[in-house]
C-alpha cells in the first residue's frame, strides 16, 4: 500500500480548529489508499515561549535541559493529533521521537539524526493506525531527549519519509509553496512550480525559512520527492525534486539572512595555519560563521573577514579576543547591523555575465556592497541592514523572478520514487547502520588551469563591483569565484578573482584599466595558482569539512589564498606548486566520507 507522510507545521495546528483540520486531511489521505504518517511541530509559538520561559530562568540554560524543556511542545501537539483523528473516528497512536527509535549524536539544540527504528511505525500502519509522530526531536545514546534546531520537523518528515520508503511526502504550512523568495516580504514573489534539491539547500541555508535546510540534505541522499503546500486549501503547491523548473533562467530564487554581524581580523601574518587557528576556535565555541574572506595583504599580512548571525556576536567576539593574541594579528573590527542577500540558480554555473547584473542592481539601486562571496550556484552580497529589503527587491527585479520563465516545467504530477529493489535494500541496510546524516562526499578534484586577480584598496563606493565585472565580461573574460572583502582601512576594499589562465593576459589588461580608472592602489595579478574543491552534500552545516580543509593544509604547510563554501562544495585556492600535495592532504583528510 501506497505510504504517505504529511508533516503539519507550527502554524497549521496553532489551535483546536486547526489540529481539527489537519487531521482530516490525514484521514482523507487514509481514505484515498494510503498508510499515512502525519508528522507536526509545537501549535503556533509555543517553541518561542518555551524559550522566553528558559530565558526569564538563565540567561545560559544548559542546552540539555532547553531540549528537555522544548521537545514538550511537540508532546502536546502529537497527543491533540491522535484525539482529533480519534474523534473523526479513525485509529491513530501518538509518539514521541524516544518511542520512533529516533537515535541522535548528543549536541543539544542542533542534534543530528543517526538513525530511525522504522519498525514500530510500521506495525502500527498495518494496524491501521494513523502514525502521528513527535517532529523535531529524539534521544541520544544516554536516552536523553534531543532537538534537531529550529524548523528540524521538517528534517523529521523527510528522515522517516526516507526510511519509511514513503511514496510522497507532503509539508503542509501557512504558504501554498515555495516561493522565488520569502512572500511576507516581497509581495510581488511568484510561486516555483518546482526547485531542484540544491537550489533549495542553498536557499534554505541562505535564509529561505520555508524548509529545515537539513531535510534538504535527507532528501537530495535518499531521494524523497517533496511537496511543499498549503495546510489551508488544496491547491497545488511545489515540488522539490531533482531538477529545476527552468533548464535556461540563471537565478530561481533570492535569500536575505537579515541579522548578520561582520568581523574583520587585521593584520593576520600570512602564514599557513593562522586560519585554521581562528576557524577552530570559532567552531569550538559553535558559532556559526560564514562569508569567510581572506585578502592578500600587504606586509606579509592578511585581513581576514566573516560573517555571523547577529545573535552570536558577542560569543564571536569574546573567541575573536583571543584569538587575535593566539595568531599574533594586528586587531579586529565589527559591524553589527548587516544583512546578507543572496541569488540562487544552478543555471548560473552554465552561465556569463550573472555575477555582474547582480552587483550592478545594487549599484543602481544606490546600495553598497560591503563583501561579496560567490561559489557555482549561488552569490550572496552582504549590505547594511537598512539595504537589505532594497537590495532583496533589487535582486529579485534584475532576475525577473516574478515572471515565470518561458521554458518552465509545467506543474506534473508528484513524481514517485523511482528507486529499484536492489535501491531500496541498500537504503534500508545504510538507513540502519549509525549516521544517516553523516557526512557524504562525493569528490575532491584539483584544477590547475587557472589564475587569479587581486585588485587591492578599491574605494568602497556603490557601482565599484558592478564597474570592475563588466569591464572583464566586455573583454570575454569568464570569471570563476569571486570575493570581496571588508578592507582594514575604513573606505576602501579589494576584489579578488579567478579567471582562466589561459586569459590571464587580457585580464590584467582590464585589471590595469580599472586601476587608472578607479584609482584602485595596486593590482596583483598571478597564474601560479590551484584550485581544490571537496564536493558533497550540505557543506556548509556539516562545518567540519571547512576546518577540516583547513587543518589539513595547515598540516602541510600549506597556505589558503581563497575559499568560497556553499552546500555543494568548498574551494580553496592555494600557489600552484602546492596543489598536488593539497590535494593528497585532502583525500587522506577524508578518505573515510568519500563513498
Ligand atoms: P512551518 O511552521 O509550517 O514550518 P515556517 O514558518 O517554518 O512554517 O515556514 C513558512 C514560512 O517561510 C512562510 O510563512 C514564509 O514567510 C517563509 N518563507 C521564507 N522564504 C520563503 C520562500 N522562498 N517561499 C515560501 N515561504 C518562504
Ligand atoms: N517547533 C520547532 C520550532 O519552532 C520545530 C519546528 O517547528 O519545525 O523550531
Ligand atoms: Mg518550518
Amino acid at each position: 500500500m501506497p505510504l504517505v507522510v504529511q508533516k503539519f507545521g507550527g502554524t497549521s495546528v496553532a489551535d483546536p480548529e486547526k489540529i481539527m483540520a489537519a487531521a482530516r486531511k490525514a484521514v482523507r489521505a487514509q481514505q484515498a489508499g494510503n498508510q499515512v504518517v502525519v508528522v507536526v511541530s509545537a501549535m503556533g509559538h509555543n517553541t518561542d515561549h518555551l524559550i522566553d520561559l528558559a530565558k526569564q530562568i538563565s540567561e545560559t540554560p544548559p542546552a540539555r535541559e532547553m531540549d528537555m524543556l522544548l521537545s514538550t511542545g511537540e508532546q502536546v501537539s502529537v497527543a491533540l493529533m491522535a484525539m482529533a483523528v480519534d474523534a473523526l473516528g479513525y485509529k491513530a497512536v501518538s509518539l514521541t521521537g524516544a518511542q520512533m527509535g529516533i537515535r541522535t549524536d548528543s549536541s543539544f539544540t542542533k542534534a543530528r539524526i543517526r538513525s530511525i527504528a522504522a519498525d514500530r511505525i510500521r506495525r502500527l500502519l498495518e494496524e491501521g493506525n494513523i502514525v502521528v509522530a513527535a517532529g523535531f526531536q529524539g534521544i541520544d545514546e544516554d536516552f536523553n531527549i534531543t532537538t534537531l534546531g529550529r524548523g528540524g520537523s521538517d528534517t523529521t518528515a523527510v528522515a522517516l519519509a526516507a526510511v519509511l520508503h514513503a511514496d510522497a511526502c507532503e509539508i503542509h504550512t501557512d504558504v501554498d509553496g515555495v516561493y522565488t523568495t520569502d512572500p511576507r516580504q516581497l509581495p510581488e514573489a511568484r510561486q516555483l512550480s518546482k526547485i531542484s534539491y540544491d537550489e533549495m539547500l542553498e536557499l534554505s541555508s541562505l535564509g529561505a525559512g520555508v524548509m529545515h535546510n537539513r531535510s534538504i540534505e535527507f532528501a537530495k541522499k535518499y531521494g524523497v520527492p517533496i511537496h511543499v503546500r498549503s495546510s489551508f486549501s488544496d491547491t497545488r503547491g511545489t515540488l522539490i525534486v531533482a531538477d529545476s523548473e527552468s533548464p535556461s533562467a540563471p537565478v530561481c530564487g533570492a535569500a536575505m539572512t537579515r541579522d548578520e554581524a561582520r568581523i574583520t581580523i587585521r593584520g593576520v601574518p600570512d602564514q599557513p595555519g593562522k586560519s585554521f587557528t581562528i576557524f577552530r576556535m570559532l567552531d569550538q565555541a559553535k558559532v556559526t560563521v560564514d562569508m569567510i574572506v581572506q585578502n592578500v595583504g600587504l606586509d606579509e599580512r592578511a585581513d581576514i573577514s566573516f560573517t555571523v548571525p547577529q545573535e552570536e556576536l558577542k560569543s564571536a567576539l569574546r573567541v575573536v579576543e583571543q584569538a587575535v593574541a593566539e595568531v599574533g594579528a594586528l586587531g579586529f573590527t565589527s559591524d553589527d547591523a548587516v544583512s546578507k542577500v543572496s541569488v540562487v540558480g544552478l543555471g548560473m554555473a552554465k552561465q556569463t555575465g550573472v555575477a555582474q547584473r547582480m552587483f550592478r542592481a545594487m549599484a543602481n539601486a544606490g546600495i553598497n556592497i560591503q563583501m561579496i562571496t560567490t561559489s557555482e550556484i549561488k552569490i550572496s552580497v552582504l549590505v547594511d541592514r537598512p539595504h537589505a529589503l532594497p537590495a532583496l527587491r533589487a535582486a529579485h527585479k534584475e532576475f525577473a523572478l516574478h515572471c515565470r520563465p518561458p521554458d518552465a516545467c509545467q506543474w506534473d504530477d508528484l513524481p514517485r520514487r523511482t528507486t529499484t529493489e536492489a535501491d531500496i535494500e541498500k537504503l534500508v541496510h545504510d538507513l540502519q547502520k549509525a549516521d544517516m546524516e553523516q557526512l557524504t562526499l562525493s569528490d575532491i578534484t584539483l584544477s590547475d588551469d587557472q589564475a587569479r586577480i587581486t585588485l587591492m584598496g578599491v574605494p568602497d563606493a556603490p557601482g565599484l563591483a558592478a564597474s570592475v565585472f563588466e569591464a572583464v565580461a566586455a573583454a570575454g573574460i569568464f570569471v570563476d569565484m569571486i570575493v570581496q572583502s571588508c578592507d582594514g582601512v575604513a573606505g576602501e576594499t579589494s576584489i579578488s578573482f579567478t579567471i582562466p589562465r589561459n586569459q590571464l593576459q587580457p585580464g590584467r589588461a582590464v585589471a590595469e584599466q580599472l586601476q587608472q580608472q578607479h584609482a584602485v592602489r595596486s593590482v596583483e595579478c598571478t597564474d601560479s595558482i590551484a584550485k581544490l574543491s571537496v564536493s558533497g552534500i550540505g557543506l556548509r552545516s556539516h562545518t567540519s569539512v571547512a576546518i577540516g580543509i583547513f587543518e589539513a593544509l595547515a598540516a602541510a604547510n600549506i597556505n589558503v589564498e581563497m575559499i568560497s563554501t556553499s552546500e555543494l562544495r568548498v574551494n580553496v585556492v592555494v600557489r600552484s606548486e602546492d596543489g598536488q600535495t593539497a590535494m593528497e592532504c585532502l583525500q587522506r583528510r577524508f578518505a573515510d566520507h568519500l563513498g
